[in-house]
């Protein structure tokens, strides 16, 4: 199979030639002086782009090791979980609790929907021994949002802890979990921040850890545990094991260039560049898929797979004949929504149009009736005043 010519996934996403540069570097030898270093310096970073002064942990894998090792971390048999469910990630985290002793309330919305804090109010209150609130933030799959902060505010009020997927949350909109109220919160670098997968990027609250020493026993000496982490890195400057080298290297370079762009600027790109996309979208005559443009995040525009066509065929058409990669349904929603991505590098008005005019042409190649040009015409009608904020591409762009 020839490789695409351009991706416009919902992660993992295209990473820029910088991101890949850092990457080759030479492997450290992870005790060597040099690397301590450069991880407590990405460490300091990550903290830059939370906005928080809570600890962070980066563990060594793909992020549903970070979310599972939420659960594995703080809860003891029985205990209770409000876990919020608006999507194929949320309803996942219930297999987490449950394999780890918790025991599930589900507060659930039609996963085109997100959640209403008054109900999260109303449960929690009809609940009140509770332990752990668990909520996704941007919930890629459906291209949704979650009102966090709200709920977040609302659990603290009640202390319960708060364990937030934000996988593809973070970069992509301003947050902070000191603001939001947010105990664990679990980031990939795979998805805004424009970085490789294969780690998890976690802010962990005070009451999080000492809940965590609190549990019976403390979960120690595991992949899972994330006192591991406290006991050695947070401590010591010492490793529980190996890091993933090369990925540390590529983490800091993403997390740099988002800092070079501001935190604001660069989650201000991703929310300007998804308002452009619903505007391409809906001008070619397709449904979003969110309920309501209030709830549409800015990782992922969702739209109905159209009547007539197939999702596949959209896809499988758009990949062989442009050799261009967007993604489809996932779990329960394949075959019904399509997604076009926006993430990192592909938020941007080059990958924006460029989607949107294949999306085009190749809608009309299947024969669903579209003027070419309409959505990449109104995309870009939308979009105003590019980069938002102002500062120029080529500063944090180096050759
Ligand atoms: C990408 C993502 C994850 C991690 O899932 P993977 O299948 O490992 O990529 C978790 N939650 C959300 C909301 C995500 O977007």
């Amino acid at each position: 199979m020839e490789w695409p010519f351009m991706t416009a996934a919902s992660g993992p996403v295209e990473v820029t030639d910088e991101v890949l540069r850092a990457q080759s570097r030479p492997v450290l030898y992870h005790y060597d002086p040099a690397f301590v270093d450069f991880f407590d310096h990405t460490s300091s970073l990550l903290k830059q782009v939370y906005r928080t002064q809570y600890d962070v942990v980066i563990l060594q894998g793909e992020a549903v090791l970070g979310l599972e090792a939420a659960a594995a971390s703080l809860l003891d048999p029985g205990d209770k979980v409000l876990n919020l469910v608006s999507g194929v990630f949320g309803k996942w985290f219930e297999l987490y609790v449950e394999r780890h002793g918790g025991q599930v309330i589900e507060l659930a919305v039609p996963y085109n929907e997100a959640i209403d804090p008054a109900d999260v109010e109303r449960t929690l209150d009809r609940h009140p021994d509770v332990k752990v609130l668990s909520v996704v933030h941007s919930e890629t799959p459906s291209g949704t949002i979650n009102p966090v902060a709200e709920i977040g505010r609302i659990a603290r009020e009640r202390g319960v802890l708060t364990v937030v997927d934000t996988v593809s949350g973070l970069g992509g909109e301003v947050l902070s979990p000191e603001e939001w109220n947010i105990d664990v919160a679990v980031a990939g670098p795979q998805k805004c921040l424009g970085g490789p997968p294969g780690l998890s990027l976690m802010a962990v609250s005070p009451a999080a850890w000492e809940a965590m020493q609190r549990r019976k026993p403390p979960l120690r000496s595991s992949f899972l545990s994330l006192l591991d982490w406290k006991d050695t890195w947070l401590e010591q400057r010492r490793f529980p094991y190996t890091p993933s080298v090369s990925l540390i290297y590529a983490l800091e370079s993403a997390l740099r260039h988002v800092l070079e762009v501001g935190v604001e600027p660069y989650a201000a790109r991703h929310a300007a560049i998804a308002r452009a996309c619903r505007e391409g979208v809906k001008a070619l005559g397709l449904r979003l898929w969110p309920a309501r443009e209030s709830i549409a995040g800015n990782a992922v525009t969702a739209v109905h797979v159209p009547d007539g066509i197939t999702d596949e065929q959209l896809r499988g058409h758009m990949r062989s004949r442009y050799g261009v990669m967007i993604s489809g349904g996932y779990g329960e929603l394949a075959g019904k929504l399509f997604r076009l991505g926006h993430m990192g590098k592909a938020a941007h008005p080059a990958y924006l149009a460029a989607q949107l005019a294949v999306l085009e042409r190749s809608l009309a190649d299947l024969g669903f009736p579209v003027k070419l040009g309409a959505g990449v015409g109104a995309a870009l009608e939308a979009l105003g005043d590019w980069p938002p904020g102002g500062c120029s591409e080529g500063r944090s762009r180096r050759p």
